[in-house]
């Protein structure tokens, strides 16, 4: 799951960062309005959360210009203020939730599993020949038997399942899980591959994700 966050107060973003991605989620962020919405058109987002007072563009009219692009990402707006004005505004420029600032982090997190689950309840189970994915419980089979895997594998070989049919470059990868923020260029999406594939190896004679040269990866459902 990637979000978005659009949020210009370092703290506040920092500590909305950490305490997603505790959750297993990936988070981009942006600190300006103009540059969050070219990042909303840009990559495929679960979930933007939009804080309201933004340099550049504030979140109404990002959020505004997202609908008006054709995009149905749900959208979270954030603000300071709790006037009746500023949410109506906020619901009436295509947010799907509002939340004033300070808040609960327990309260947030069960917003965006709100959020989150309209689009995804009805992929529970991903599966490429005798491979499962549980998406739930992020537990992966290969027929009867359960592979072990970490976090961020479960998350390569479900990016991976939900692009069945596409090669995927090592920085889409690398994006959709670590986040567009994460700068480093390294082999970091080889070493987790090789990781999985010698999971793989252990419970079946069969190579699930196939190496596309000069391109990427992609999943062998053959
Ligand atoms: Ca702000």
């Amino acid at each position: 799951m990637r979000i978005l966050l659009v949020e210009d107060e370092k703290g506040v973003a920092g500590f909305i960062k950490k305490g997603l991605e505790d959750e297993l989620y990936t988070v981009d962020i942006s600190e300006d309005g103009h540059e969050g919405l070219s990042l909303a058109a840009m990559n495929q987002y679960d979930l933007i959360i939009l804080d309201v007072m933004l340099p550049g563009l504030n979140g109404i009219e990002v959020c505004r210009q997202i609908r008006k692009q054709g995009l149905k990402t749900p959208v979270m707006m954030l603000t300071a203020k709790d006037s009746v004005t500023d949410k109506v505004l906020g619901l009436d420029s295509g947010a799907d939730d509002y939340l004033t600032k300070p808040f609960l982090f327990e309260e947030f997190l069960a917003r965006v599993r709100a959020l989150t689950r309209r689009k995804t309840i009805e992929i529970v189970e991903l599966s490429c020949n005798e491979l499962r994915l549980d998406v739930r419980s992020h537990k992966a089979y290969v027929g009867e038997r359960e592979i072990i895997l970490r976090p961020k594998e479960f998350a390569i070989i479900e990016c991976l399942l939900r692009n069945k049919g596409h090669v995927l470059s090592r920085t889409q990868i690398m994006e959709n899980i670590w986040g567009y923020n994460f700068d480093t260029i390294t082999n970091i999406v080889d070493v987790h591959i090789n990781a999985i594939r010698e999971k793989f190896s252990q419970v079946c004679d069969r190579d699930y994700i196939r190496t596309v040269r000069g391109i990427g990866y992609t999943v062998d459902c053959n």
